[in-house]
């Protein structure tokens, strides 16, 4: 069992776990070695392994035993010394001796600023973070940065504190997930080290809290998130947030929280677009140059990718690795078809989404009448009957309501609607012209 198969163990782990599990509890381990078929793994507190080994322990080795190491069993146990890479002893505190017993959650090394793609969609937050990593004067505080699963939130924070450990090797940077945060405070309590707890969080110079919606509706856990804030913010320290949404709309987080988090720099990362998507996966493969060396990608495929999956760039990753690693096992070029095989079922979850304007833009087209004709008050049958053939498809292949399809269709009313996609069922049996034009236009616009 080498490090190499635990990496792969890792990957696995991810896919199956989910990120948000998967950087709580599966990050944080250290994997030792395995003597005897049993596989030992250094863990931060009692807590987390003991959480680890009820939960996961016979996946984690089935999936070793899979990557063909002979593994019976898993222990995980606390490591003498701190695991985390940032959180230093504070140099002018008196850190007490157990501060190695909530340590930050370990940063993924390949999270830096020269590895995150830059594009209109997250230009913002990609300045502030930069700023805040200068290290300078403190001049928003907090830093919150939200958006959709996958779009880079993690990776922002993670430059962040690698960033800034790198040119001040005197700040105390701690990095964690508010799950994290909620079970340190739950274990301190339980530990009776509450006074550790807060002397800890309080000598940190930087915070940086990740999904803080985890701690919404957890009172206590609010409570002592609140004090935190608090007693930082006033020694001047920076703390950086991110979340899925924005401070307002997390639901059942208190209102004093939220106005808190909102008085600094509130920044959102949009969902990514085709040129961002095209970018993080060219840069993608130019990392993989090197361990794929000789392995062809056809033209389009990267095109395809980027213009097919959806606006998650953990998926779009996921997918291209997946594509380099079946290519390489068959030795074959990544071609369109390869892409199409190979990544089928990211490519039916992730299909966009049709919406009302492409369909009456299509069926338009192909009745050759203009788009304003379908969408105008004319009744005669020539646009009539284009206009009942697109108010079916939107039926069938959108999740609007009829109500809302009127809206769409000049501000018909929804009895119109249905008046229309009961007439194109009727046709549909009776005229094959009409069943053919509706399967063709269906295909058209799922390509
Ligand atoms: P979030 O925390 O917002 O859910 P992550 O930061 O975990 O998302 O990002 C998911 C994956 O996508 C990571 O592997 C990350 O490196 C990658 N990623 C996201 N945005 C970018 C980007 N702009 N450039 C390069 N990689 C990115
Ligand atoms: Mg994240």
């Amino acid at each position: 069992m080498t490090d190499e198969t635990w990496g792969t163990v890792l990957e696995t782990l991810r896919d199956q776990l989910g990120a948000n599990t998967f950087s709580n509890w599966i990050e944080p381990l250290s994997f030792s070695d395995v003597t005897d078929g049993v596989a030992t793994f250094h863990v931060p507190t009692n807590f987390m392994g003991n959480y680890v080994a009820q939960n996961y322990s016979e996946q984690i080795v089935y999936l070793m035993n899979r990557s063909g190491a002979d593994v019976s069993r898993a222990k995980f146990a606390v490591a003498q010394k701190s695991a985390c890479p940032t959180s230093k002893p504070t140099t002018t505190g008196q850190p007490p001796a157990n501060t190695a017993a909530v340590p930050g959650a370990p940063l993924d090394a390949r999270f830096t600023f020269d590895r995150f793609v830059v594009g209109k969609p997250n230009e913002l937050a990609f300045a502030a973070a930069k700023r805040v990593a200068e290290g300078g004067p403190v001049t928003f505080n907090p830093l919150f940065l939200y958006g959709g699963v996958g779009l880079g939130k993690t990776h922002l924070m993670h430059a962040i504190a690698h960033e800034l450990t790198a040119r001040r090797s005197d700040l105390n940077v701690l990095y964690l997930s508010a799950e994290q945060f909620m079970y340190r405070f739950v274990t301190a309590l339980r530990e009776n080290s509450m006074m550790d707890f807060k002397h800890m969080f309080r000598s940190v110079d930087i915070l940086m809290v990740d999904d803080v919606q985890f701690i919404a509706g957890k009172g206590s856990t609010q409570e002592e998130f609140f004090h935190t804030f608090n007693a930082l913010v006033d020694q001047n320290k920076q703390i950086i947030i991110s979340a899925d949404r924005a401070p307002g709309e997390i639901k059942d987080l208190e209102e004093r929280i939220k106005s808190r988090l909102q008085s600094g720099l509130v920044v959102d990362l949009h969902p990514t677009d085709y040129e961002l998507r095209l970018g993080i996966l060219q840069s993608k493969v130019r990392a993989y140059r090197e361990q794929y060396a000789g392995l062809v990608i056809a033209d389009g495929v990267l095109e395809f990718l980027a213009h097919r999956i959806s606006t998650n760039v953990r998926v779009l990753e996921g997918a291209l690795t997946r594509l380099y690693a079946f290519a390489s096992l068959v030795g074959k070029e990544i071609t369109l078809e390869l892409a199409q095989d190979c990544l089928s079922d990211i490519l039916r979850a992730s299909d966009r989404k049709i919406t009302v304007e492409e369909i009456q833009r299509k069926v338009s087209e192909h009745y050759n009448i203009r788009l304003s004709d379908m969408i105008g008050p004319k009744r005669v049958r020539a646009y009539a009957r284009p206009r009942q053939i697109a108010m079916w498809l939107c039926k069938q292949m959108t999740s609007r309501s009829l109500p809302e399809i009127g809206r769409r269709f000049g501000g018909r009313d929804h009895t119109t609607v249905m008046h229309g996609v009961k007439r194109v069922e009727e046709l549909k049996t009776i005229d094959s012209q009409i069943s053919d034009d509706l399967e063709m236009l269906r295909r058209a616009l799922e390509a």
